[in-house]
Order: structure tokens, then C-alpha cells, then sequence
């Protein structure tokens, strides 16, 4: 079932002709000829989750934003930079017409008169499409209603948090705000604003064309409709699949990506990008669901499936996440700012054979002391990983310090082999 990714390498359409000789903009007007409150009810009948990370439900959402006359901002979050993640950058590239009429349907529904789309600033290439998109809609007057406007950011993975980007747009430095109160309340120059992510705007044509019950019908009873999903790490396939949400996991990993080379098998994947806990092969026969993946003590987050086969030691991947977040750690707060930088020492450590296994206690316990104490979830996404490499590979992790100290004491040659490689993961 293909709705998102529906002949999505035609030739030309990103165009605006191609994409109206398919049906495009049909939904809109359909859409305008609606009272917004029966948009919002359509996109709520739908179940539509957000396709960000967090999975609200969009028409929730929408129906926090207060009514009336005022200046109400609608922000498409494009800053697309959780590691793994690549779909909203084929999404907006190959059929960018698609997410503006998304835009617009959404403005309408939620009496937004401003738009943008923030879109990360290495995917500059990406932006030139989408303002020529904008300037053909606009001139076809599709968008009366909305003033769209395309900003690029400066690339920095703290925007994709959704109020260090309305600070990153208001031309701060990208910083989290604490919350209440929420973006819709008080967002944008501090006005209503309903913020949602590519993927999920995208969506909304679709909505609005099938009827939100029909919609509703695809997945399952709480995680309707498709997904595009990103796989990539140790798989023969990698690349975008557009899934019906509920299809078991092996499907995609090996179905689809064809799974990882002869004679290897999955070590370990990362269902919803570098921020999620990691899952076992022993999981891949779990449905691919927000509710699944969650009972299984892990989140479907941005929907991007990383896998690791039996060739990189779990130290590497602790090593890698850690290090990912260290760098990309506002500093605003503490558990975060510290805990990433220590998580990171600590691996380092382990590494090079200067821990003991009671280290583990110690990272572990740092972890608990990180997850939900931050400011934003930032600092979560590394202590959730890490934690989670931990339950489920603390023997491997016991015998790596072990042996790394064996080698550092001289017990055994330096020069023995430690497990291989390191590189190829990332
Ligand atoms: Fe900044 Fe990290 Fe705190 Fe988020 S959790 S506000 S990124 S220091």
C-alpha cells in the first residue's frame, strides 16, 4: 500500500503540472470548501500519529490551537537530523507539492495565516526545490490563505527539538524552552503555534481524500495509516520503505532490506533511530508499531531502522551514540551537559582497559540519573541507548573490559587482536 511514496520517481513531479495531473490540490480545495473545525475532525478520525518521534496525535494537536482572529503560526519541522533518519529528504525532494498542500489543508484547519518550513541547513539542495514548489503554488493561487515561507537552519541536531527550533527561527541560538507552556499556546514570537514534522504533514492530503475513517482502516487500531521507513547500517537494501504500520519487523529488515550479509546475522537494530533503545534479533518478529515497540521497552521514534550485525563489539555502538551526543548537547543543562560527556569518557575507558566490570554499575546508574531529568530529551536519547546496550549485552561488555585490561597489564600481547572493526558500523 503506497500513499506517501505513490510513484514517487516520476519524472517532473515535483512539479506542480505533474502533480495536479495526478489528483494534487484536489484535497486542498476539498479542504477549503470545509469548515476548519471539520478538517481538524477528519485529521482526529484518522489516528494520524506524528511521524517525528514523540507519535501525539496530530489532530490533538490541532484541536489545542485556540480559536479566533490573531496571528497563529503553523512551523513544519524539516530539520531532519536524528542519525538513520532520511525519509523526510526524499519525501520533500521527490514530491514536494505534496507536504505544501499538507501545509495548506493543516493552515485552514487551524486558522494558521503564517508557515514555515524549517528545513536543516545541509539540505540546501533540498530547500531550492521547495522554494520553487512554494513560488508555483503561490502563483496558482493555492495559497491565499498562508504565507509560506522556507528557512533554512544552520545545522544543528538541538533544532529538531521543537522549541529550540521556534528560538533557532526567531533568530536565537537554537535552545530548548522550558515547558508549559506548549507551542500551541504560546510558540512562535510567542503566539499559537502548531508545529508537526514532514512526514506527517505529508500525510494530511491523503487524509483529506480518503476520509479519516477510511484512513483510520491501514495498521492498526493505534498506529493507523503507512510509514516511510529509513533502514540502513548492516542490511543488503538500504533505503526508504513505505510500510503499512503493524507488518512484522523481520518484514522490513529482511524483506525488504534484505537483511544483513551472508553468513552474518542482526546483532542488534535501533527501531526509531540513534535515540531509541536497541532491540535484539530475537524482537524482529515483533509487529513494527508505536504500542509494540514501546511494550518491548524501546519507541518507534522517526521510524528509521539501524541495524548491527555480529561483527561490531557493543562497546562500538555505546562508543558512537555517546559520542554523537556529547557533541550535539546544548549545555543547557546539567544531567545532559555532564552526563554525556562522562557516558563518553566512561566507554572510553572501558576501551582502552582502564575499567572494571563494577564501571558497568556505575555508567548504568549514570543513566538512570540522566533519564528524565533534562530539559529536553536530548539527554534521554543517549542515557535510553546506552542503557539499554547494557541489559542486553552486559556479558559481552564484562568480557571487552576484561580482555582491554589484559592487554593493557601485559597478561596478554598488546598486539592481540581486539574484536573487528571499528569503522565499518558507522
Ligand atoms: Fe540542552 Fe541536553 Fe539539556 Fe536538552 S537535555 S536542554 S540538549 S543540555
Amino acid at each position: 500500500m503506497k500513499l506517501l511514496f505513490d510513484r514517487v520517481d516520476e519524472p517532473g513531479l515535483n512539479t506542480i503540472d505533474v502533480y495536479r495531473a495526478r489528483g494534487g490540490y484536489e484535497p486542498l480545495r476539498r479542504a477549503l470548501a470545509m469548515r476548519p473545525d471539520e478538517v481538524v475532525a477528519q485529521i482526529d478520525a484518522s489516528g494520524l500519529r506524528g511521524r517525528g518521534g514523540a507519535g501525539f496525535q496530530m489532530g490533538k494537536k490541532a484541536a489545542f490551537i485556540p480559536k479566533g482572529d490573531m496571528d497563529k503560526f503553523l512551523v513544519c519541522n524539516a530539520d531532519e537530523s536524528e542519525p538513520g533518519t532520511f525519509k523526510d529528504r526524499e519525501l520533500m525532494q521527490k514530491n514536494p507539492h505534496q507536504l505544501i498542500e499538507g501545509i495548506a489543508i493543516a493552515a485552514h484547519a487551524t486558522g494558521c495565516n503564517r508557515a514555515f518550513i524549517y528545513i536543516r541547513g545541509e539540505y540546501d539542495y533540498v530547500a531550492d526545490i521547495l522554494d520553487g514548489s512554494v513560488a508555483e503554488a503561490r502563483a496558482a493561487g493555492l495559497l491565499n490563505h498562508v504565507d509560506l515561507v522556507v528557512h533554512r537552519g544552520a545545522g544543528a541536531y538541538i533544532c529538531g527539538e521543537e522549541t529550540a527550533l521556534l528560538d533557532s527561527l526567531e533568530g536565537k541560538r537554537g535552545n530548548p524552552r522550558l515547558k508549559p507552556p506548549f507551542p500551541a499556546n504560546q510558540g512562535l514570537y510567542q503566539g499559537p503555534t502548531l508545529i508537526n514534522n514532514v512526514e506527517t504533514l505529508s500525510t494530511v492530503p491523503h487524509v483529506i481524500r480518503m476520509g479519516g475513517a477510511e484512513y483510520a482502516k491501514l495498521g492498526t487500531e493505534t498506529s493507523t495509516g503507512t510509514k516511510i521507513v529509513s533502514v540502513s547500517g548492516h542490511v543488503r537494501r538500504p533505503g526508504n520503505y513505505e510500510i503499512e504500520l503493524g507488518i512484522p519487523s523481520r518484514e522490513i529488515v529482511y524483506g525488504l532490506a534484505g537483511g544483513p550479509a551472508e553468513g552474518r546475522r542482526v546483532k542488534l537494530w535501533f527501531p526509531g533511530g540513534s535515540s531509541a533503545p536497541v532491540l535484539t534479533e530475537e524482537h524482529l518478529d515483533l509487529p513494527y508499531d508505536f504500542d509494540s515497540m514501546a511494550k518491548a521497552g524501546s519507541m518507534l521514534g522517526s521510524g528509521s531502522i539501524i541495524v548491527i550485525d555480529d561483527t561490531v563489539p557493543v562497546i562500538d555502538v555505546a562508543k558512537w551514540v555517546a559520542k554523537f551526543y556529547t557533541h550535539e548537547s546544548c549545555g543547557k543543562c546539567t544531567p545532559c551537559r555532564e552526563g554525556t560527556r562522562w557516558t563518553l569518557a566512561m566507554v572510553e575507558r572501558m576501551d582502552r582497559g582502564e575499567a572494571t566490570p563494577m564501571d558497568i554499575e556505575i555508567m548504568a546508574g549514570v543513566q538512570d540519573q540522566i533519564i528524565g531529568h533534562c530539559l529536553c530529551v536530548l539527554g534521554d536519547s543517549m542515557a535510553m541507548p546506552i542503557a539499554s546496550l547494557v541489559k542486553h549485552f552486559r556479558e559481552e561488555i564484562e568480557a571487552h573490559i576484561e580482555a582491554a585490561r589484559a592487554r593493557r597489564e601485559g597478561i596478554v600481547s598488546p598486539d592481540s587482536p581486539r574484536e573487528q572493526p571499528t569503522e565499518a558500523t558507522v
